[in-house]
């Protein structure tokens, strides 16, 4: 029986008509770019979020890139985020020309340490990125107060947590302006890329809304070089139908997570750490372990698919060495990327295979620290080999 990582068919299954009637829709409408079937997603998906506005873009590394330009913020400017990230978050900041700044994590969630904040902040620093990892907000209150006293932007990457919520409020309107990905494996995902950008400033929506087609004003002018970043009025459409299922995916993603750290209560391994005013939609499921190679090894000869996020922290990527960042800079970051362990996650993943992929992780668990213990006991024929040798020396 093989488990896969995520299974988006067994989604689809459930969505086929919806989707299919959607899509003809707006095959019968000709209105492939724009019109109204953006405009209503974007509607409904700026009340899902609580948030005023929403505007539709190409994908969540252009969400990230256009929303930090939107602010002003480029050449000689610095933005502060986390390392332990997908790489979309930093490139963002460096796209814009201005340099990402990486503080290390709270290891108990993965998420940006806000009492590492203070201290990387420069007159050049213009924003925070904060990253609601895994589908768990970033601890936004000290975050938000450090950027009110400094003078400081808030930006969420919600790539991985749509309809997770902060002390009762909906990611997407809990910073400046949020960034979300719509990219198949996402808690929302489309039929192929897509993006959004929200916020509660309206003036910050009408720039995105300017930047993601060609900086314009009217059709012929012009007001500065923007890009083409639009959401497809056919990925708008698969979207609103998908809204509609949304929070009922995020439940059931609940419900796999919270069978899962039951199965692992008694292993030893580190399973998610939800913060207290905080829920979790469990983008991912991400246990912790030193014994993480062995397991995976053992998951995938039975069968089961994982993912490691992220093998390598941001600070370390070849990409951003010209940063200056040495090994042992964030050691929260570098030991999570050394232990952690992705294991499937999908809204229909069922008791049973839960039941079966815990089982082997226990197993594959006890059976490595069996041969690390024996290894490294004085009684082991390695230990007393050394023993001798060094008697007969
Ligand atoms: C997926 C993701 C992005 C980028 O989104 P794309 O739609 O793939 O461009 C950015 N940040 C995080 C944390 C992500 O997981």
């Amino acid at each position: 029986m093989q488990i896969p990582f995520v299974n988006l068919k067994a989604q689809y299954e459930t969505l086929k008509d919806e989707v299919a009637e959607a899509i003809q829709g707006i095959l019968d409408s000709a209105q492939f770019i724009g019109g109204e079937a953006l405009a209503s997603f974007e509607r409904d998906f700026a009340e899902y979020c609580q948030a005023r506005h929403a505007r539709g873009v190409a994908n969540g590394t252009d969400a990230l890139h256009l929303a930090i330009r939107a602010l002003g913020i480029g050449h000689g400017d610095e933005v502060i985020t986390t390392a332990h990230t997908f790489i979309a978050t930093a490139a963002a900041i460096a796209a814009t020309g201005a340099r990402p700044v990486f503080v290390d994590i709270d290891p108990d969630t993965c998420t940006i340490d806000p009492r590492m904040i203070d201290r990387a902040i420069t007159d050049r620093t213009k924003a925070i990125v904060a990253v609601h990892l895994f589908g768990q907000p970033a601890d936004m209150d000290p975050i938000k107060d450090i950027a009110r006293r400094r003078g400081l932007y808030v930006l969420e990457d919600a790539a991985q947590a749509h309809g997770a919520e902060y002390q009762g409020i909906r990611t997407g309107a809990l910073g400046d302006v949020a960034c979300f990905s719509f990219y198949p494996g996402k808690n929302l995902g489309a039929y192929g890329d897509g993006g959004a950008v929200t916020t509660n400033n309206a003036a910050i929506a009408e720039r995105i809304e300017r930047l993601r087609d060609h900086g314009r004003t009217s059709h012929y002018s012009h007001a500065e070089i923007g890009f083409n970043s639009r959401l497809d009025a056919l990925q708008a459409a698969i979207l609103q139908v998908k809204l509609r299922r949304l929070d009922e995916w995020n439940a059931n993603r609940r419900r796999a997570a919270e069978w899962y750290t039951a199965e692992l209560a008694q292993s030893g391994i580190k399973t998610p750490f939800v913060r207290k005013g905080s829920t979790h939609v469990y983008h991912l499921y991400v246990i912790a372990t030193k014994e993480r190679d062995a397991i995976r090894k053992t998951l995938d000869e039975a069968g089961v698919a994982t993912g490691i996020h992220y093998p390598v922290p941001l600070h370390l990527q070849p990409a951003f060495v010209h940063l200056g960042y040495r090994l042992g800079d964030l050691p929260y970051c570098e030991a999570m990327a050394a232990q952690s362990l992705s294991l499937p996650m999908f809204p229909e993943l069922a008791r049973d295979q839960v039941r079966r992929i815990a089982a082997i992780v226990r197993a594959a668990t006890e059976q490595d620290s069996q041969q690390k213990l024996q290894r490294e006991s004085p009684y082991s024929p390695a230990a007393q080999r050394a023993e001798t040798a060094k008697e007969l020396r």
